[in-house]
């Protein structure tokens, strides 16, 4: 691996055409990257890789049919469910059909999923999934494990140069062809950007949690992929469907710690402070209906006052050190001990099932832009993802650009263009803004679990006027995901999936359509929903 530490790493000395650049290194950009070698790729990635990605933090692992009694067809019986009539149902059977083979690429790369015995996979069961169907690590290792054994495959690939500390803040394009990314070293404090021209980008920068205040994702997942992309021209799809993880761990900490799904699986319930079952009053399924509806039912409890808690004393009790070791940490942490008290829990923004639009071989709507990973829109997860099919589609969709782009050379622009400086007036440290505080607390408020007209509309008003506010290139990205997500919520007058108004609680058939939006058209509703002139 060609490695740019930031010591070593003179900022502007880029001058070449790279043939492809990877924004991420996560998952997806990890991944896509390897199965690239031995054609160069540079990996452009915001932190340090094994940090500042939400693919390091999952607990749960990889869903794969590959256990006994299940098939392709369950997985997509549930996938097709969970996503509220809005999945792209051969974009899902593609992607199922292809777990096997992405999990063996896995096991090839070092990834050390459990195994039984015989050694057969182990495989969890999660909420909304009809069999035991999610391939793990050390119970609720995954993430870590797979990221370190992704990480260790990187760099000994000498194709692959990772930068890291570089935060891509803009697309470049010449018509309609992605021409290169454009940079901010030094951990985006640095005065001067640097050009990164590329024949292909590949957009693979993760969520968009932190445009929220309460959120399971690294800060580095504020949506700028999809802000980017939006800027840029690319086509925007499903923005409004924003998956709240049900049980966030409660201790005022940000980002919250998750107690994975897998514990519900396990067997623990919901709790009031009172000590009443709540979900029992609200889905047949209970702790295990589909993670929107746990998310409201915990919503309620919270608001009202009552309080939420994960009780995992009966199912889990005296096992949890040992099988659940990174909740345990959290909890212990937190003066909490699992094995014998609830954990206090609320919802928190977890996952994006909308962002670039992409088709099956992981194409954006620009030429030369691809996008894999949460940042992508393929429709696998329609208007709500299955639990743990994320790192699926992330492997499978990485693995098809790799395969796409090996088979075709993008309409190349082979002039080097001089690396780009721009003004200082452009530095501002995201987290002390306060329009960044601002925005949070507007899509907190207003585009969070529950929705209506007036609250989106005060949305809008409050990103326009921040937008006029805060012309800081990376708030300009985070501003456009957040106004895409908006705009979608408020064209949306039913409740489907991730997506519920209090003004229109019931499912309308007529709408059930995936919704595709531009930043221009976007902007153009959003002005006219607070009567402002554009
Ligand atoms: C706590 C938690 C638990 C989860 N558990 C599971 C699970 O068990 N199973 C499952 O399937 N899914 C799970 N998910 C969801 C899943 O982890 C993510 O959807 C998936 O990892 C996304 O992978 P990615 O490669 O697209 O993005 P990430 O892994 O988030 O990587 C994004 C990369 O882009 C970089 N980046 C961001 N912005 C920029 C920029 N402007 N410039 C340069 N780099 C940038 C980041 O630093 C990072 O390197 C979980 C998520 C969380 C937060």
């Amino acid at each position: 691996m060609a490695h740019g530490t930031l010591d070593t790493y003179a900022p502007q000395s880029w001058t070449g055409v790279d043939d492809v650049v990877i924004v991420g290194g996560g998952l997806a950009g990890l991944f896509c990257a390897l199965k690239l070698a031995p054609r160069p790729v540079t990996v452009l990635a915001a932190a340090p890789i094994g940090r500042g990605a939400s693919s390091a933090w999952a607990q749960a692992g990889i869903a794969a049919a590959v256990g006994e009694g299940d098939t392709y067809e369950k997985h997509l019986a549930d996938t097709i469910a969970a996503g509220a009539g809005l999945v792209d149902d051969k974009m899902a059977l593609g992607m199922i059909e292809e777990a096997p083979a992405r999990i063996h690429d896995l096991l090839a790369y070092g990834v050390p999923f459990d195994r039984d015995l015989e050694g057969r996979l182990l495989q969890s069961r999660e909420a909304a999934h009809s069999a035991n169907r999610v391939v793990r690590v050390k119970g609720d290792m995954a993430g870590k494990a797979i990221m370190e054994a992704l990480i260790a495959a990187v760099r000994n690939t000498p194709s692959i140069r990772v930068l890291e500390g570089l935060i891509v803040e803009e697309i470049v394009t010449e018509g309609r062809y992605v021409a290169g990314v454009v940079a901010r070293p030094d951990f985006g404090k640095a005065r001067q950007r640097i050009a990164f021209p590329a024949r292909s980008a590949i957009i693979c920068s993760g969520g968009i949690g932190h445009l929220y205040q309460v959120t399971t994702n690294p800060l580095e997942a504020r949506g700028a992929g999809t802000g980017m992309a939006a800027r840029a021209g690319a086509v925007i799809a499903d923005p409004e469907f924003v998956q709240y993880h049900p049980t966030a761990i409660d201790v005022g900490r940000d980002p919250a710690p998750l107690a994975t799904e897998a514990l519900r699986g396990e067997g623990a319930i919901l709790v009031n402070r009172a000590g009443h079952r709540f979900m029992t009053d609200i889905h047949p399924d209970a702790e295990l209906a589909p993670r929107d509806v746990v998310a409201r039912g915990i919503f309620a409890e919270v608001s009202a006052g009552r309080g939420a808690f994960l009780d995992c004393t009966t199912a889990v009790g005296d096992r949890f050190e040992h099988e659940f070791p990174t909740v345990w940490g959290y909890c212990r942490e937190a003066g909490i001990d699992p094995s014998r008290q609830p954990i206090p829990v609320s919802p928190a923004v977890h996952y994006h099932m909308g962002g670039i639009l992409t088709d099956a071989r992981g194409r954006a709507s620009l030429d030369g832009l691809w996008a894999a990973g949460e940042v992508a829109s393929t429709g696998v997860h329609g208007a709500n993802r299955l639990a743990s099919n994320s790192l699926l589609e992330a492997v499978v969709f990485a693995a098809r650009i790799a395969e796409d782009i090996q088979g075709l050379l993008p309409s190349p622009k082979l002039n080097p263009w001089p690396a780009s400086s721009s003004p200082s007036d452009d530095i501002v440290t995201e987290q002390d803004s306060p329009e960044l505080t601002r925005l949070r607390r507007a899509m907190t408020e207003h585009v969070g679990v529950l929705r209506n007209a007036s609250g989106l509309k005060k949305a809008i008003a409050e990103i326009l006027v921040l937008e006029e506010r805060n012309h800081n290139v990376r708030f300009r990205n985070m501003a456009a995901t957040a106004k895409l997500i908006a705009v979608g919520a408020l064209a949306r007058t039913e409740s489907r999936g991730g997506h519920f108004r209090t003004d229109f609680p019931e499912t309308s058939d007529v709408q059930r359509q995936r919704t595709f939006l531009t930043l221009d058209e976007a902007d153009r509703r959003a002005r006219r929903a607070v009567g402002v002139p554009a």
